[in-house]
């Protein structure tokens, strides 16, 4: 993991308001830093500019509470969404991102992020 952190995948502000304990177990860990090494560090170095995490791991609870799916792949650290900051920004990150290895990806939100899980 060379641009993105552990703490960065699981902050929540949902969790922090709610006092929601969004601490990753051992699977998620490994699945984070999978999602990090085989797709979010190579889409950062190709798109050259920086890459927002919105959402990434999900506790229960926590899923819960921001009304995901029952069976979102935020639950096991498979998933996250990104954005550049802007529309423009994630247009080409889109297309970045369907040339790197995934199992779920999606336009969100008319495009103010994108969720991708592998
Ligand atoms: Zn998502």
């Amino acid at each position: 993991m060379k641009h993105f952190s552990t703490e960065e995948l699981t902050a929540s502000e949902t969790a922090k308001r709610l006092n929601i304990d969004n601490t990753p177990d051992d699977e998620a860990t490994v699945n984070m830093t999978r999602l990090v090494n085989t797709v979010l560090d190579p889409a950062r170095e190709k798109a050259g500019c920086p890459i927002k995490v919105n959402s990434g791991y999900r506790s229960k609870e926590l899923n819960k509470a921001v009304g995901g799916a029952q069976n979102s792949y935020h639950l096991t650290g498979r998933a996250a969404d990104v954005t550049t900051g802007t529309i423009i920004g994630n247009r080409r990150l889109l297309a970045i991102l369907s040339r790197l290895p995934h199992t779920e990806l999606i336009w969100e939100g008319n495009g103010k992020w994108i969720h991708v899980a592998l």
